[in-house]
């Protein structure tokens, strides 16, 4: 019951937007005449006086045009059905087969009326049961509309919405998975992947995130006036807290640098000699897939570290290299291992294909795609098997955590802690604006 009210508000509220904007380009056609006329005149006197007359007229028009839009017309609100166009919804809607094709002939050159989307809501005004304007969201942080003109055709436009911009701080806990529980809270797959590439270092991301662990991003974002997300800026600081412990990464661009870098608070990097997670570790949740291999189980003979994820997920080198094997390798199926410093190895095995040029004595760079996740040789399901090994030996891959990065030191250290305080403060003012928000809540709801 109060669910479908609001609902109704809500539409009401977009309806009010679309006919506010209606309104705006009556009054501002009727500056532009009204302007015009102002040239026509004789004296300064006489001029003066049509003046004086032009301008009650015009008031009585736009007066008239307002009330009119207000009483006479009928807003209906309209949802996209399922592989239907535009002209379809517009005469579900009531207009007349001539009044659509004239509507949509408008948009040519302001709206592809291809991009519409089954579930997309389109707000239809009529007047006498003649259709006098349509307008819809061309996406988050615009609207296109095509109102009637006096002239009786009409004419179509895209507004940009104002857009509010804010350091956006989110800190929650993982529901079903770290990627949609972001996505829920305004965040865009853009920070959720710079999360998971920072911390694949040294967190197995489908083992080691749970429900319930927590997670912080601290972003710059611009939103419209409903709330969307429609681009993100900067990326400054990221968190993740698992059975682990906590650990936090500060964005920062060291002097000399031409990329920016994520340091923990001693000014450390995040960057690892290897790999934990080889793959993009934002899309995978502890609930899918295996714990188990899917043949061999947990055995000795098994030390690998089995990821499951849909075939043709990108599989990226975890560390500098050079490859010493790729091709097919038994029960392995598509299988590459890449040589790196100070003996250690790694394999990747199952994969559907190799990425371009990857051969024996092919030089990788850290993060590099080297191939696909795929589900050839020995294997019951799409899925990464992935080995670290050392002087030819499986070791297992949490015993790893050789620092690759540079700590930050002297001129550079200094300017990071600087900076580092300064993102400390953007978290605690969101902090303490939330506790502020919440005793509040909490006192209205004690009051007698
Ligand atoms: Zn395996």
């Amino acid at each position: 019951m109060s669910a479908e009210f609001t609902q109704r508000l809500m539409k009401a509220r977009k309806g009010l937007t679309a006919f506010g904007l209606m309104a705006a380009s009556l009054v501002l056609g009727l500056a532009l005449a009204w302007n015009a006329g102002l040239f026509g005149g004789g004296s300064a006197a006489e001029a003066a006086e049509t003046a004086a007359v032009r301008e009650e007229a015009a008031r009585r028009a736009e007066h008239l045009a307002f009330t009119e839009a207000y009483l006479d017309h009928t807003a209906r609100e309209m949802r996209v059905g399922n592989g239907e166009t535009l002209v379809g919804v517009l005469t579900r809607a009531g207009a007349s087969r001539a009044e659509a094709n004239a509507a949509l002939a408008s948009l040519n050159g302001v709206y592809d009326p291809r991009r519409i989307r089954p579930g997309q809501s389109v707000s239809l005004f009529f007047s006498d049961a003649q259709l006098t304007g349509v307008a819809f969201r061309s996406e988050p942080g615009a609207s296109v509309t095509a109102n009637r003109t006096t002239a009786g055709a009409f004419a179509a436009r895209e507004v940009l919405m104002p857009l509010t911009f804010e350091n956006a701080h989110i800190s929650a806990e993982v529901e079903t998975s770290l990627y949609s529980t972001a996505l829920s809270l305004g965040a865009t797959d853009r920070e959720i992947a710079a999360l998971a590439s920072a911390f694949s270092y040294d967190v197995d991301f489908q083992r080691d995130v749970q429900t319930g662990d927590r997670f912080e991003l601290v972003f710059e974002r611009y939103y419209d006036d409903e709330g969307n997300t429609v681009r993100t800026g900067d990326l400054l600081f990221i968190s993740l807290e698992t059975r682990q412990g906590p650990r936090n990464f500060y964005a920062f661009l060291a002097p000399g640098d031409s990329q920016v870098d994520w340091y923990d608070s001693d000014g450390k990097s995040a960057r690892r000699f290897l790999m934990r997670t080889p793959i993009n570790g934002a899309r995978l949740s502890s609930g899918f897939g295996m714990r188990r291999h899917p043949i061999l189980g947990y055995s000795r003979m098994h030390r690998g570290t089995d990821f499951a994820a849909p075939i043709g997920t990108p599989i990226l080198a975890a560390g500098d290299g050079t490859v010493v094997r790729a091709g097919p390798f038994g029960a392995f199926g598509n299988y590459i291992r890449i040589r790196h410093a100070n003996g250690y190895e790694t394999a990747y095995a199952h994969m559907s294909r190799f990425a371009r040029g990857m051969r024996s004595g092919t030089r990788v760079r850290q993060g590099q795609v080297i191939g696909y996740v795929g589900n050839t040789g020995r294997s019951t399901g799409p899925h990464l098997h992935y080995e670290v090994l050392r002087r030819g030996q499986q070791i297992n891959p949490i015993n790893l955590r050789v620092a690759n990065g540079r700590n930050l030191e002297g001129r550079a250290l200094e300017l990071f802690n600087i900076e580092r305080m300064r993102i400390d403060t953007l978290r605690r003012a969101r902090a303490s604006e939330t506790t502020e928000a919440a005793l509040q809540g909490a006192a209205a709801a004690g009051s007698p």
